[in-house]
């Protein structure tokens, strides 16, 4: 039996197609108020010009004319959930509130206090699974523990993966059940003292049509997604990580084109989906990881911590020319090629012996993909304290990766233009050429490097190799 009005509260999850939660309230009920909430808890720290807002503002538009499409309104407010959400269902006359959940720690913690406050009024926050394939305790190795080994996790989701749970969450066909509700304008960014936004610094177009047009490209090149994953000035990965942040995409969406294709593209994507699932539910497992190492020996390493050489490597002049390339793509697109991604993570900790923290911190203020499990599981993996982690010994020479992963060096022409003259060889380490291009004096055009690698190497051997 259908019940009266419901709640659909957007939040990582800005589509109408494909959508668990907004399937769920709009299966049981006979209309459905939709909102979202522009968290000033999360918002009033940011700096007052973020591509993460801009790109939740265009997105919370195409949501909104969507809704409208089919007689439904986004009710956008701006406040604290635990006030924003309690009040709303109080002015609609609602009982019940849908969700999809969320499972970073705060967030967690944000939902049971909403939940409670509900329930105080006597009514229900209902929260389901949408932001991934497998959530929570749904994959735990034999002796019913999580896993922390990515493989044996990856074989048994696979074992354990059946049609139902890629199944679409036909939303989309009930749209005509969204609750009609005046027309109110979204707020603009600058009514809550965001400078406006420039979505042409954004590295990909927002919501859903932006979603489509990604994965309708990748569509096509999936089959040499393994051949092509690691070589950042190739277009070779899918550019879905955002769309998968905000939602303006269903995992499950994703996952049936990795099954459909079955080819070793697809299958090394879905690999890529999986270890997606993997940090989400180790997070939900281990939340205090966020704070902390998760291997206790390296919680307390004496890192040197160095804050010039912080400053030059998040500003892309450390004289390595692969780390100041990707570190200057971050500053300029808010994106990072997960090849680079290493690289600079291994620099960052193993050659200038910096607290894998301060660098996920930076990674979470400049990434528009920013998403905490796979942030933190990005750095604890490539500083070799986390889960499943890079060995400590196994240092990435940046030199090497460099001639390996941007062999002609176009990565590196396009965002270190001051090398672009240097050939194919030497562009990788210019302070090796043997010749340099005429007027170029290095030191001044473009710097030294700030470290030694094989000196640091040793230095991180050590201090990796004998924890206090
Ligand atoms: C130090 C470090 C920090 C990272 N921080 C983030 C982050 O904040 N947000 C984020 O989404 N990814 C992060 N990653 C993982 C990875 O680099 C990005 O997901 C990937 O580069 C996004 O590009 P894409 O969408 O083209 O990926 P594709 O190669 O097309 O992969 C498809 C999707 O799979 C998921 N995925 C791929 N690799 C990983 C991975 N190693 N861990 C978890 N999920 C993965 C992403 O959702 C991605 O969109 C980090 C990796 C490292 C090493």
């Amino acid at each position: 039996m259908t019940q009266p009005s419901a709640l659909f509260w957007f939040r990582r999850d800005l589509r109408t197609e494909d959508n668990r939660g907004l399937y769920e309230a709009l299966a049981k009920h006979n209309q459905v108020y939709c909102a979202f909430i522009l968290d000033s808890s999360i918002l009033d720290p940011l700096p007052r010009q973020d591509r993460r807002v801009d790109f939740i503002m265009a997105s919370l538009q195409s949501l909104q004319l969507e809704l409208r499409q089919h007689g439904g309104e986004l009710l956008v407010r701006h406040g604290l959930p635990i006030e924003e959400i309690p009040r709303l269902a109080r002015d609609l006359g609602v009982d019940c509130v849908y969700a999809n959940k969320d499972y970073e720690p705060a967030t967690i913690l944000r939902d049971r206090r909403v939940s409670e406050l509900l329930e105080a009024e006597g009514r229900r926050l209902s929260l389901y699974k949408d932001h991934v394939v497998f959530e929570e305790d749904e994959i735990l190795t034999a002796a019913s523990r999580p896993y922390t080994v990515f493989t044996p996790y990856k074989n048994n989701w696979q074992k354990k993966v059946r049609h139902l749970d890629l199944e679409v969450a036909d939303s989309a066909s009930m749209l005509h059940k969204l609750a009609q509700h005046p027309a109110t304008d979204l707020p603009a960014l600058q009514d809550f003292g965001f400078e406006s936004s420039d979505l042409s610094s954004l590295p990909i177009a927002p919501g859903s049509t932006g979603a489509r047009v990604l994965l309708d490209d990748f569509s096509d090149r999936i089959e040499h997604y393994k051949t092509l994953r690691d070589f950042p000035s190739v277009k070779g990965v899918s550019y879905l990580s955002a769309h998968l942040r905000f939602g303006t995409i269903s995992i499950r969406q994703l996952a049936r084109l990795a099954y459909e294709r079955q080819n070793a593209g697809a299958d090394c994507w879905l690999g890529e989906l999986i270890w997606r699932d993997f940090y989400q539910q180790f997070l939900w497992h281990f939340p205090n990881v966020a704070k902390q190492s998760f291997k206790p020996e390296y919680q307390n390493l004496a890192y040197e911590n160095n804050e010039e050489w912080f400053a030059a490597w998040k500003e892309g002049r450390t004289g390595y020319p692969i780390v100041d390339a990707a570190m200057r793509q971050l500053l300029h697109s808010g994106y990072m090629h997960n090849r680079l991604r290493m690289i600079v993570a291994s620099f960052l900790v193993k050659d200038l012996l910096i607290d894998w923290r301060w660098g996920e911190a930076w990674f979470a203020e400049k990434l528009l993909d920013f998403d905490l499990a796979a942030n933190n599981g990005g750095w604890q993996w490539s500083a070799s304290t986390g889960c499943d982690a890079q060995p400590y010994f196994r240092i990435f020479n940046p030199v090497s990766q460099s001639e390996k992963f941007d062999p002609q060096g176009k990565l590196i022409r396009r965002y270190v233009p001051e090398l672009a003259a240097f050939d194919d060889k030497a562009i990788h380490a210019p302070w090796q050429a043997k010749t340099t291009p005429p007027g170029f004096r290095l030191g001044l055009d473009y710097p030294h490097p700030i470290v030694d690698h094989a000196v640091q190497r040793e230095k991180a051997l050590a201090l990796f190799g004998k924890p206090a």
